[in-house]
């Protein structure tokens, strides 16, 4: 099996924030999650470089535009470093493999004919590089989404005959109903393509920064194309000497909801146009908002990724964004909000938990998780956990798959106050009943842990060495007996002082 997942590029007029780490983190966490599967696993992030908005960007700062990707690009590439992507190529599409494919694949949609050339005239918005149809304008002539003004503009370039893909994507969108999700995106996306479909431009004219149009080099491709395109052309140079592509296209897209009708409609039309096969699925996500929120005491006012990642690691931060808000639904982070789920679940449930167990099992049987079965009372409620767990995430249920993981931590809390294993200790007929307990209790707390590594890769990682557990392979509570040697295990994560 091959999964091959992938973020939005990053537009480099501007630093990396929270929500591009939203994105990434996203991804991370489900290609995290198939690599557990056993799955071949191909994970991309990167840049978008081109296009008249970076070009006045450089030009406000006094640089050149391929001077202000190569200052930025590397901000991105410490933002997925930092909250611990696991990427295994960062696109840029500068990269010369990139644009030579790019032309590539726009020849092809220009020899099967579904390029001309042409003038349009239409509302434009420099900001998000797009023209806007009369349904998208706001009151004022204004983009809907910069709230800027958008200007009017004629200009002469080829065009690529969307309008020819309404049918073919009407019947994409039926067959395949899981395409685009959630399922309200989905109907956004297919109430615009009901609406009736319009050409778009493919080109610009000259003097724009971009991959000039291979039969027409006073002209570079169209920003949006190209931008697209970096998750088909990525597979074919990111390892040299070898063309990927066969291996792991088609992919699964994640992304914000900002940019859902290029990717649920330019794309998989433009795709098709080439004769390439359409993504696997696309998955739109929210925003984390931040209005109105209270001071905390270590964080301040702003839930800054880097301060929280300084002050309390990336595991936390990548918990917080999937805990706190459903994922695919804009919602409301906080630094306070941070710090109260810090402390009662990460610290206390989930840290606590982990202490608990392993100090019982050094006490009570020196260190060893005994070889006994758990009590059908607790493994009962982890029959059918992962495979509902891995369920979730095939359908990038995120914060539901976190719930479904987080329920079981709570279970477990709630099992060693039932049984009180301080008590079965000073109670030398109930030896064998402690022995279940505990065997119980660390086999479960194995079964979350490896279900939770994806999204928390650090701690994780340390409770299962402490645990003597080596794979981090997902699998069913009770598949592992007893007899290993716990160790030692520092607070996963430390009480606020
Ligand atoms: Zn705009």
């Amino acid at each position: 099996m091959a999964f091959y997942v992938t973020t939005p590029i990053y537009y480099v007029n501007g630093e990396p924030h929270l929500g591009h780490a939203y994105s990434t983190i996203a991804a991370d966490i489900l290609a995290r999650h198939h690599r557990q599967r056993g799955e071949d696993v191909f994970f991309l992030t990167g840049t978008d470089e081109f296009g008249e908005p970076v070009a006045q960007q450089a030009e406000r700062e006094g640089v050149t535009p391929r001077e202000l990707g190569d200052r930025l690009a590397p901000r991105f590439k410490e933002m997925a470093k930092k909250v611990n992507a696991s990427n295994d190529f960062f696109i840029r599409t500068t990269d010369e493999g990139h644009q030579k494919r790019v032309q590539e694949v726009v020849q092809r949609v220009h020899d099967n004919g579904h390029v001309y050339e042409g003038t349009y005239e239409g509302w434009y918005c420099p900001r998000c590089a797009d023209f806007k149809t009369e349904s998208e304008i706001e009151d004022g002539n204004r983009c809907p989404i910069h709230r800027i003004e958008l200007t009017r503009e004629k200009q002469d370039n080829w065009f690529f005959r969307l309008s020819a893909f309404q049918e073919p994507l009407e019947r994409l969108y039926a067959e395949r109903p899981e395409f685009v999700q959630p399922d309200f995106r989905r109907n956004e996306a297919l109430a615009f393509i009901r609406q009736g479909l319009h050409d778009v431009s493919l080109s610009r004219p000259t003097l724009k920064w971009g991959v000039p149009v291979p039969w027409d080099p006073d002209q570079v491709i169209y920003v949006w194309f190209d931008a697209l395109l970096n998750y088909y052309t990525a597979l074919s140079y990111a390892r040299e000497g070898k063309d990927l592509t066969e291996a792991f296209w088609p992919a699964t897209h994640i992304l914000a909801k900002d940019i859902l009708k290029f990717h649920a409609i330019y794309w998989p039309a433009f795709l098709m146009a080439a004769g390439i096969e359409v993504p696997k699925r696309v998955f739109i996500h929210g925003y984390l908002l931040m209005e109105g929120h209270k001071m905390s005491k270590s964080l301040g006012n702003v839930l800054d990724p880097d301060d929280v990642i300084a002050k309390f690691g990336a595991d936390a931060l990548r918990y917080y964004c999937f805990r706190e808000v459903s994922f695919g639904q804009d919602g409301q982070i906080s630094p306070q909000g941070f710090e109260a789920r810090y402390e009662s679940e990460l610290a206390n449930e989930y840290g606590n938990l982990a202490n608990r167990t392993l100090s019982m099992i050094g006490r009570y049987r020196d260190g060893v998780v005994p070889e006994a079965d758990a009590e059908p009372e607790l493994a009962g409620g982890f029959d059918g956990a992962a495979e509902g767990f891995t369920a979730l995430l095939d359908e990038a249920e995120l914060t539901q798959a976190l719930e479904h993981v987080w329920k079981l931590v709570r279970r477990l809390n709630q099992y060693v106050e039932e049984t009180a294993p301080w008590k079965l200790a000073k109670d030398d007929g109930a030896a064998g009943r402690l022995d279940s307990v505990l065997y119980g209790l660390a086999e479960g707390l194995r079964v979350v842990t490896m279900m939770l590594h994806a999204y928390m890769p650090d701690a994780t990682a340390r409770l299962l060495d402490a645990l003597d557990e080596e794979s981090r392979g997902l699998d069913g509570f009770g598949s592992r007996g007893g007899g290993q040697r716990v160790g030692e295990l520092a607070p996963l994560f430390p009480k606020l002082s």
